[in-house]
C-alpha cells in the first residue's frame, strides 16, 4: 500500500470562495440513451433504465427500508459532480456518475467525483462508485477505475487527506469514509476549481510582472484568459496551456505554483524573466470545471483533438479562441518557442509529437529538454516512445500548424515516483516552481 500523506494546507481558499463559483444550479444534463445499467434485469428488460433493479427495498407495509447515517449528498458547488444516489439495504450508499460526451463520437467519459456528503458525526459509510465504462477514441477503457485510484477527503474543503479506493469487480469503486462532522467533502483529487483561479487572478492581477488578457469566451460565455508573466519582449516565449479536460487537475496547480515562484522574488525572477516569458492559459476547459465533468466541454468537444485544422467557433470557442491568438502572437514576431499541454493519467509520461516536418531537429530539442527536467524537477516518469501518436492532438496542430516545439505532459494522477508518494496539490506545485529553472537552463542552449 502507497503512504497515507499529512494534511495538506491551501491557506489562500476561503469557504466563502467555496461557495462564491457555485454557479449554474440546476444543470444535471439529461443522457438518458446513454446511461442504461450495464447489468440486464432476469425479465431480459431491454429499455435504458431497468426499473426493476431501481426500485428501492421495502418492508412488508412497503416502507422503503434505509438503514444509514446518511442525510444528503450535496454536489451543488463549483466543480461538484453531477451524480444519482441509492442507500442499500446492507447500507452501502451505490453512487452512479455521469459520463459527459463528445459530440459527433461515441466517446463518453467519467473519472472525477467531487460531492459532499452530509451524515450522522461519527458514523462509517461505504460508498460504492460506478459508471467507469469510459469510451476513449471508439474503444471502450476502463483504466480510470484501477487498483491504483485514489480518492480525497476533507471536512472543510480547504485541508485535504488522500485515501484508498477498492477494485470491485474490475469496474466499481469502494470508497469507506469516517464521519468526524456532519461534512465531509470527497474528491477524486485535490480539487482546484473556477474559484481557486479566481483567487489567484485576483492575487497576482496588480503585480508588475503580470499581465492578465481575456482572449475570448467558452462555450457558456465564461472569459478564457492568458496570464503572461515577464516581458512582451523576453528574448524566449514558454506557453503552457491546462486543464484541456476537466477532471486533471495537476495542470492547475503546476502554473500557480510557476506564477507565483516566479513573481515571488524579483531580484530573482529577473534572472529568469530577462530570458523568457510565460504565457498560460490556466483553465481551457472552465465550463466543465465548474460542472464537475471529466473531458469533453459543454459544447461536446475534446480540445486535445482535430489540431490537425481550425477549430469551429460555434462548438469549440475554447481552440478557436487560442488558435486566433497564436496566429496574433506570431504574426507580431512572437511566435512561443515551446508549448506544453498539462494533462493527468495513470502513467506520467511526456507525450512528444511526431510532425511529417523538421522531426530531427524537433526530437533534439524534446530529447534536452526531458534531460533538463529530471536534472531540476521531480519528473522521472519517462517518454512514449517514438512509434507513438495520438493524432491531431496539440503537440501534433502546433507543431505542423504554426512550427511551434510542443509536447504533452501527463502528470501520473495516482503515485509521483520521484517523491514516492501520491500526488498533493501542493506536489504539483512544487513541479511549477522547479520549471523556472527548467526553461532558464532549456533556452540558454538553444
Ligand atoms: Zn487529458
Amino acid at each position: 500500500m502507497k503512504n497515507k500523506n499529512s494534511l495538506s494546507r491551501r491557506n489562500f481558499l476561503t469557504k466563502s470562495a467555496l461557495s462564491a463559483g457555485a454557479v449554474g444550479l440546476g444543470l444535471v444534463q439529461v443522457q438518458g440513451a446513454e446511461l442504461k445499467s450495464t447489468e440486464k434485469g432476469s425479465d431480459g428488460d431491454q429499455s435504458p433504465i431497468n426499473i426493476a433493479e431501481e426500485k428501492p427495498k421495502t418492508n412488508s407495509d412497503g416502507k422503503v427500508i434505509a438503514p444509514s447515517p446518511l442525510i444528503y449528498i450535496n454536489t451543488l458547488f463549483d466543480n461538484g459532480s453531477p451524480l444519482f444516489w441509492n442507500i442499500e439495504s446492507d447500507g452501502k450508499i451505490t453512487i452512479e456518475l455521469l459520463y459527459d460526451y463528445e459530440r459527433n463520437t461515441i466517446n463518453r467519459a467519467n473519472s472525477h467525483w467531487h460531492f459532499q456528503l452530509l451524515a450522522k458525526p461519527g458514523s462509517d459509510l461505504t460508498l460504492v462508485l460506478k459508471n467507469f465504462y469510459n469510451i476513449w477514441n471508439g474503444y471502450l477503457d476502463l483504466t480510470d477505475a484501477t487498483e491504483e485510484t485514489i480518492c480525497f477527503v476533507s471536512e472543510d474543503g480547504l485541508n485535504w487527506k488522500s485515501i484508498q479506493t477498492k477494485l470491485l469487480d474490475g469496474q466499481k469503486l469502494e470508497v469507506k469514509v469516517h464521519m468526524n462532522s456532519e461534512s465531509l467533502f470527497v474528491s477524486r483529487l485535490e480539487p482546484y476549481g473556477l474559484s481557486d483561479l479566481e483567487l489567484l487572478k485576483a492575487e497576482i492581477a496588480k503585480h508588475s510582472l503580470v499581465k492578465i488578457t481575456e482572449i475570448g469566451k467558452t462555450f457558456e460565455g465564461r472569459p478564457l484568459e492568458i496570464i503572461r508573466i515577464g516581458h512582451s519582449d523576453a528574448p524566449y516565449r514558454v506557453f503552457i496551456r491546462s486543464r484541456a479536460h476537466a477532471w486533471e487537475v495537476g495542470g492547475n496547480w503546476v502554473v500557480q505554483g510557476l506564477i507565483r515562484s516566479l513573481i515571488s522574488d524579483s531580484f530573482k525572477s529577473n534572472r529568469y524573466l530577462d530570458r523568457y516569458a510565460v504565457y498560460i492559459m490556466p483553465m481551457a476547459n472552465k465550463d466543465r470545471v465548474v460542472r464537475g465533468g471529466t473531458r469533453f466541454t459543454v459544447g461536446g468537444v475534446n480540445l486535445n483533438r482535430n489540431w490537425d485544422k481550425a477549430a469551429d467557433p460555434k462548438y469549440n470557442p475554447e481552440n478557436a479562441a487560442l488558435e486566433t491568438w497564436l496566429e496574433q502572437m506570431i504574426k507580431h514576431g512572437l511566435r512561443p518557442d515551446l508549448a506544453i499541454d498539462i494533462h493527468n493519467d495513470g502513467q506520467g509520461n511526456l507525450h512528444f509529437s511526431h510532425p511529417s516536418v523538421n522531426l530531427e531537429k524537433y526530437m533534439n530539442n524534446m530529447n534536452r529538454f526531458e534531460k533538463i527536467l529530471r536534472k531540476h524537477t521531480w519528473y522521472t516518469e519517462g517518454a512514449k516512445k517514438s512509434s507513438f501518436k495520438n493524432s491531431g492532438t496539440f503537440g501534433e496542430g502546433l507543431v505542423e500548424r504554426y512550427g511551434i516545439d510542443a509536447f504533452i505532459y501527463e502528470l501520473n494522477a495516482n503515485w509521483i515516483e520521484g517523491l514516492s508518494k501520491v500526488p498533493y496539490g501542493e506536489d504539483w506545485e512544487l513541479l511549477g516552481k522547479q520549471l523556472k529553472e527548467v526553461f532558464y537552463d532549456y533556452f540558454k542552449n538553444e
